[in-house]
Parts: C-alpha cells; sequence; structure tokens
C-alpha cells in the first residue's frame, strides 16, 4: 500500500500520526530526507493515512478576491523582540493565550531537533519565536491540536504551508476554534544538514540558533547559559547561503503546490520584500511584514489584535511581485543542486556544499574579504572609508 506519490512528500507527518496501528515510522534516505515508511506486518489496510494525506487532497483555498493585504508591525517594541520580521505571528498568538487557548509553534531541543511544542503561557511563547530555516517536525503535535479542539479551546497553529496542509488533513473537517496561520515559504533543509554544519564550526551542543538579528540575515549559536558562542553573516556561511540561494531544500520544495496566492491558512504572513515605503501612510521601526487576511475567521482575528499592531492596506500586486514564493516554486541552480547531491551522501554537507560554484564564486570570497576586515589595516580601511563616505 502507498500512502501517496512520494515525490511530493513534504514530510507534515500526518500519515504518521494518524496511523491507528503505529504502523508508519520516518526513515532517512542518504540525502537526509524523511521520509514515511509502512511497515507491512502491523499495517491492516484501512487506507486512513492515504484518506489524510495532504497531497491526495485539495482543501476549500479562499477565493483570491477575499484575500486583504495588509503591511504590518507588532506596536509593542518587548512583545517584538526576537521575533524574525514584523513580530504580528507573535502577537497573534499572545491574544490566543490571553484568551486561554493554546499555540502549536516550534522550537529546537537539546539535540538540535526541531520540534513542535504546545505553548499555553507568554513564557512558553517567547521559545518558539523566530524563524528558524530548517525543516521542523509537527508529528507529535497533531492529537494534542485535536485534542484541544475537541475541549473547545481555541487553538492557533503557525507553520509552513504544507504543515497546515497537514493539519487540515488530519482533522478532516474546520472547527471554529481553530485558527491558521501560514508563512510564505521558499523551502526548507533536512535538519541533518544543519546540524552536520553545527558539528563542523565546532560545537557539539548548543542550546539554541537564531537566523535573524536587527543588522540582518545572521546565523548565532547560543550555549546553555544562553551566551552567544557563535555568529556569522549569511553571505559567509555555507548552511545559510545554501539556505538563502535554494540549493539544499528537500526535494519536493522546488515543486511546492502552495508556493502561490491561493493559501491554506487564515492568515499569511512574511517579509514584505518590494514595499514601495516612499508611499506607505503609518510610521513603522524596523522589519514590515506583508499579512494576506483570507478567510472570515482571519479577518476577525486581525480585527481583535488591530489595536496592537501597525498597518495599512496594500494591493496584492504589490506583495506578489517581489515575494517569489507567493507566485511559484524556488528554482535552484540546476547545476549547483546536482553537484550538491552528487557529493552530498560521500563528504557530508558542508565539503559537498564547498563544490558549488555558489562557494567558490561567492560564499569564499566573501569570507575572505570578512578576514581582511577584521585584520587591524581591514578595520583601519574600513575607518577610512566611513570617513570618506
Ligand atoms: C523555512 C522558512 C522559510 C521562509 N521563507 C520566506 C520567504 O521566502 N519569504 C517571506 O516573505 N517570508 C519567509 N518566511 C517567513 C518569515 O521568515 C517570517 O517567519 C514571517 O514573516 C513571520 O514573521 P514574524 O516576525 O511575524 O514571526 P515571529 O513572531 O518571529 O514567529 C515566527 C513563527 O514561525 C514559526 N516557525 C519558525 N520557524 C519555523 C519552521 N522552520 N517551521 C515551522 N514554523 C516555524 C515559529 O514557531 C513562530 O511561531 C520563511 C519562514 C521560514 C520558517
Ligand atoms: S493503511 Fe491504515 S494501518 Fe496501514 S499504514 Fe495506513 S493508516 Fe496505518
Ligand atoms: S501525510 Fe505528509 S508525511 Fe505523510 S506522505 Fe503525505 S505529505 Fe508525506
Ligand atoms: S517549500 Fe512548500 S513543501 Fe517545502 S517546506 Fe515550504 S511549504 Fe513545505
Amino acid at each position: 500500500m502507498q500512502i501517496a506519490n512520494l515525490d511530493m512528500c513534504s514530510g507534515c507527518g500526518a500519515c504518521v500520526a494518524v496511523c491507528p496501528k503505529n504502523a508508519i515510522d520516518f526513515k532517512e534516505d542518504r540525502f537526509g530526507q524523511k521520509f514515511p515508511k509502512i511497515d507491512q506486518n502491523k499495517c491492516i489496510d484501512c487506507h486512513l493515512c492515504e484518506k489524510t494525506c495532504p497531497i491526495n487532497h485539495e482543501f476549500f483555498i479562499p477565493k483570491l478576491e477575499l484575500t486583504k493585504c495588509y503591511a504590518l508591525q507588532g506596536r509593542n517594541k518587548g512583545h517584538v523582540e526576537g521575533c524574525s520580521s514584523g513580530g504580528v505571528a507573535t502577537i497573534i498568538a499572545r491574544h490566543i493565550i490571553e484568551q486561554g487557548g493554546y499555540v502549536f509553534g516550534c522550537k529546537f531541543d537539546e539535540n538540535m531537533d526541531l520540534n513542535y511544542v504546545e505553548c499555553s503561557t507568554l513564557d512558553e511563547l517567547e521559545l518558539i519565536k523566530g524563524s528558524k530555516y530548517v525543516q521542523s517536525n509537527l508529528t507529535q503535535c497533531y492529537v494534542q491540536i485535536k485534542k484541544r479542539l475537541v475541549q473547545g479551546k481555541k487553538v492557533l497553529v503557525i507553520g509552513l504551508p504544507c504543515q497546515i496542509a497537514g493539519v487540515k488533513g488530519y482533522l478532516k473537517k474546520d472547527y471554529e476554534n481553530l485558527f491558521l496561520i501560514d508563512l510564505i515559504c521558499h523551502g526548507t533543509p533536512p535538519v541533518r544538514y544543519l546540524k552536520e554544519h553545527v558539528e563542523r564550526l565546532g560545537y557539539a551542543k548548543i542550546e539554541n540558533i537564531k537566523f535573524r538579528e536587527k543588522k540582518g540575515f545572521i546565523l548565532t549559536l547560543f550555549d546553555n547559559k544562553k551566551s552567544k558562542i557563535f555568529s556569522v553573516r549569511s553571505a559567509c556561511d555555507e548552511y545559510y547561503s545554501g539556505f538563502l540561494n535554494g540549493i539544499i531544500y528537500r526535494e519536493n520544495c522546488y515543486k511546492c503546490p502552495y508556493a502561490n496566492p491561493y493559501r491554506v491558512s487564515d492568515i499569511t504572513l512574511g517579509d514584505f520584500w518590494g514595499l514601495d515605503k516612499e508611499t506607505l501612510v503609518k510610521k513603522y521601526e524596523g522589519a514590515i511584514s506583508v499579512g494576506l487576511v483570507h478567510t472570515e475567521k482571519g479577518a476577525a482575528i486581525f480585527e481583535e489584535i488591530c489595536d496592537q499592531i501597525v498597518y495599512e492596506e496594500r494591493k496584492i500586486e504589490e506583495a506578489l511581485e517581489e515575494n517569489g514564493q507567493l507566485r511559484e516554486p524556488m528554482k535552484p541552480d540546476e547545476h549547483d543542486r546536482r553537484v550538491f547531491l552528487q557529493y552530498y551522501p560521500v563528504l557530508g554537507f558542508d565539503r559537498a556544499f564547498r563544490k558549488t560554484k555558489l562557494y567558490k564564486k561567492k560564499v569564499l570570497v566573501s569570507k575572505c574579504k570578512n578576514c581582511i576586515v577584521k585584520t587591524r589595516v581591514g578595520k583601519n580601511l574600513k575607518e577610512l572609508w566611513r570617513k570618506i563616505k
């Protein structure tokens, strides 16, 4: 029995969670990608996994004419501190918790796996803040999501579109008390790449990893005392460059069925790339997000939190123009993708990535520039350049 066409499998884990016989487990292939595998000795051919898998279904997706597009940002600096973009995911999550509800988001565990957790307090929300640019695991939370819904509690799930589709497939019906936020997504690398890279950097045990800072796309590692132990700009880092340039994703991401304006959630959030800031009416400080409100439920929750955000309506075309993943899946540089996959099973993450053109022509050059800037001569030149400018 076959759950679905596994070429399209996102690893959302809904089939694993739904199986009444615990007959499905994830197995890693030689590229570190996890796929569900059925233990035929346990399987009773009930086909529940097949009926659950979002690849096999078309969900009710709102008409685009109903979608409203906003530029938006959280007002309270304390609340959005540590968020990746405008912090609106966190503002909505706080609102749900304050009403006695539950929020499902992801955080790194002690093995550097990115797992979903249930949050019922504002303190717990702090742990899930921020974008982590690696595949997260929702499998162990489906049952809990349904349990809270049946209890009549408000539930918010924040995730990538394929995960939100997994939640819909698992639940098979809408609940009035369920709120879904999806993030605009260009793809996720298997977590094994990040683990191998961090180990290669010389850190066996770390407590947390952040991918964004006020200054931009920076990879930062923290120890168990929450101190920064390593920090590098994306352009100088193998993992981060591979991620941003779309070389190292799970294979299905390159044909992602969710990379378009017809979304599976109540509200879509992302960075407002291409926003014409000159024409903004309100005053914003720092990162501005795009928010696409698709459903009545989305509009209702937006209404409830609107005094906590700075926002204004924009034309959806403005968001579609520059945010490629609202139009189509990411296209990798085919040469680099091929080279990476060819070498990865033999050489591991860093050494395989160093075979790519991207590494040789850009990352290596950025690393060298960075080294020069760090020397005394480099610092003096930088200071001189600053004065001339
Ligand atoms: C893998 C990935 C790719 C993305 N690609 C794009 C893109 O191409 N274009 C774009 O405009 N925006 C992209 N984003 C979204 C963007 O980075 C912000 O997450 C979004 O703008 C919300 O910002 P915020 O400040 O409101 O979120 P915050 O308040 O910081 O909250 C972030 C929320 O995202 C959840 N989250 C973080 N990492 C993951 C993950 N790996 N899997 C599932 N949930 C996660 C957290 O649990 C938390 O609830 C991407 C995000 C991720 C995680
Ligand atoms: S058919 Fe039923 S028992 Fe078999 S793997 Fe799928 S869900 Fe499990
Ligand atoms: S339910 Fe999710 S993990 Fe299972 S086969 Fe479908 S896409 Fe893959
Ligand atoms: S690109 Fe698509 S399939 Fe890949 S992680 Fe993002 S939403 Fe999921």
